[in-house]
């Protein structure tokens, strides 16, 4: 059985005594959790967090990289620079990166496998606009940003289904919706890496995971955990988010 992945996205918020107290906060409760746990902040919070969470069940990721290791790529961050510092997951291709930056399949692509190559693990987002889904296309969507998948090692990856409708929006996806896209993207995953890799990677759902809506979502045989973005700011609410977490 796959063992559950909560993942908190901050976005571009908190500061140095936020994430300390978070975190000393948050890691005691993890004792005998069932789930993995990874916080991702922002770049200049990584060196506190990872400091803060080194011999705790807490994994601390990045919110994106570059793809290459240096060079001449003004504001970027490369994956050998946050495994420097102890961070061990990073998000890409999320929504916002897409939308606002520029980000494609293509970079977004290029960019997990080079995190991949330096040892961090990826959770690789993918998801419809509300349009997409209203034009009954959500699935050949998911087909489409997911055929670049085969460049990635399905060993140090999670997918995170995240419908951009409802990142942020307080409308989340229902678990039957969730559960459709899971299984969707299972079977690509079958057809890229076959049905063993299919079966162990794990495949979140994120957009508007709320302490209430959690439970009903992890319920499904597909979703394996949730990536959490305005909840995950409260640590009493990102820690009753874990806790709906089936046991492993
Ligand atoms: C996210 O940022 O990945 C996200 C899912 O945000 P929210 O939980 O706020 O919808």
């Amino acid at each position: 059985m796959r063992r559950p992945l909560l993942a908190a996205n901050w976005k571009m918020h908190g500061n140095c005594s936020r994430v300390q107290e978070y975190l000393d906060t948050l890691i005691p409760r993890l004792d005998a959790c069932p789930a993995e746990v990874v916080v991702c902040v922002p770049f200049t919070l990584l060196p506190v967090a990872a400091m803060v969470a080194t011999g705790s069940p807490v994994a601390v990721g990045a919110q994106n990289c570059h793809w290459e290791e240096e060079g001449a790529f003004t504001g970027e961050i490369s994956p050998l620079m946050l495994t420097e510092l102890g961070v061990s997951w990073v998000i890409v291709g999320h929504s916002e990166r897409r939308r606002l930056f520029n980000e494609t399949d293509e970079t977004a692509c290029q960019r997990a496998g080079a995190a991949q190559r330096a040892g961090l693990a990826v959770i690789y987002c993918l998801g419809e606009t509300l349009q997409e889904r209203e034009e009954g296309r959500t699935l050949e969507v998911l087909g489409q940003q997911s055929a670049v998948l085969d460049r990635l090692d399905p060993q140090r990856l999670a997918l995170a289904y995240e419908p951009v409708w409802a990142i942020g929006t307080g409308r989340n996806a229902t678990p039957e919706q969730a559960q459709e896209a899971h299984a969707f993207l299972r079977g690509r995953c079958a057809a890229l890496w076959g049905e063993g890799a299919a079966a162990d990677v794990r495949i979140l759902y994120g957009g508007s995971v709320t302490a209430h809506n959690a439970q009903a979502l992890l319920a499904q045989g597909d979703v394996d955990g949730a990536l959490v973005g305005g909840a995950s700011l409260d640590v009493e609410a990102f820690s009753a988010i874990i806790r709906t977490a089936p046991c492993a």
